[in-house]
């Protein structure tokens, strides 16, 4: 099966185009939902989250305080290397159990940071949604409302955006409005449906 890794920056336009593919018919794994799949009350990583980052990372109604483990993890590299290192083998884990069953002309992991996690290996071609700096702080700024200087430390902690554009086999340019989004995505489709069925296309 051919297999795309979809990534981009925070805020870049990676769901949004996941979920025009998957509208298309494309089998979408997002490693996002994974993630939060695992840490719902009761899972056994969430326990082992709060056993190695305390009892205050879950909130009052038993869920995952994602704001105070993010204040952890982000003042501190060994920290976050700690949450990833719980983290990052079991979603690789369930992707690939889901990767497995998938029945669709061609899969696309969603993979935020597959790059920085060297995950590009284990997919065919590498998608990247791009977006200008100005405009990805826009709108994650009015999307999570998270500060200025959280956002800053988010883009610093991921690839920078020239290295990524330079790894990538295809790229979709999100500067502009939804809909011009989403026509690149209708284009690039059709390009991996033709792929998927003749690979030397
Ligand atoms: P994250 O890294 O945070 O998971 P993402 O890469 O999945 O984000 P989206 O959630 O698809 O990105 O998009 C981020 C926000 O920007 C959303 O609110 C989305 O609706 C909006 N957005 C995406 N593309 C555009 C666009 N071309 N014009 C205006 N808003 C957009």
């Amino acid at each position: 099966m051919l297999v795309i890794g979809l990534t981009g920056g925070i805020g870049s336009g990676k769901s949004t185009v996941a979920d025009a593919l998957a509208a298309r018919g494309a089998g979408v794994i997002d490693t996002d939902v994974i993630a939060r799949e695992l840490t719902e009350p009761g899972q056994p990583t969430l326990a082992e989250i709060a056993a190695t980052f305390g009892a205050d990372i879950i909130g009052r109604d038993g869920r995952l305080d994602r704001d105070a483990l993010r204040t952890q993890v982000f003042s501190d590299l060994d920290a976050r290397a700690r949450l990833e290192g719980i983290l990052h083998p079991r979603i690789k884990d369930r992707m690939l159990e889901q990767l497995a069953a998938i029945e669709a002309p061609y899969a696309v992991l969603v993979i935020p940071l597959l790059f920085e996690t060297s995950q590009h290996t284990l997919v065919d071609r590498v998608l990247v949604v791009d977006v200008p700096e100005s405009a990805q702080r826009e709108r994650v700024r009015r999307r999570s409302g998270l500060t200025h200087s959280e956002i800053d430390r988010i883009v610093a902690s991921q690839i920078s955006r020239a290295e990524r554009l330079a790894r990538a086999d295809d790229i979709l340019d999100n500067s502009g409005d939804l809909p011009a989004l989403l026509a690149q995505a209708e284009h690039i489709h059709r390009q991996y449906i033709a792929l998927a069925a003749d690979p030397k296309a």
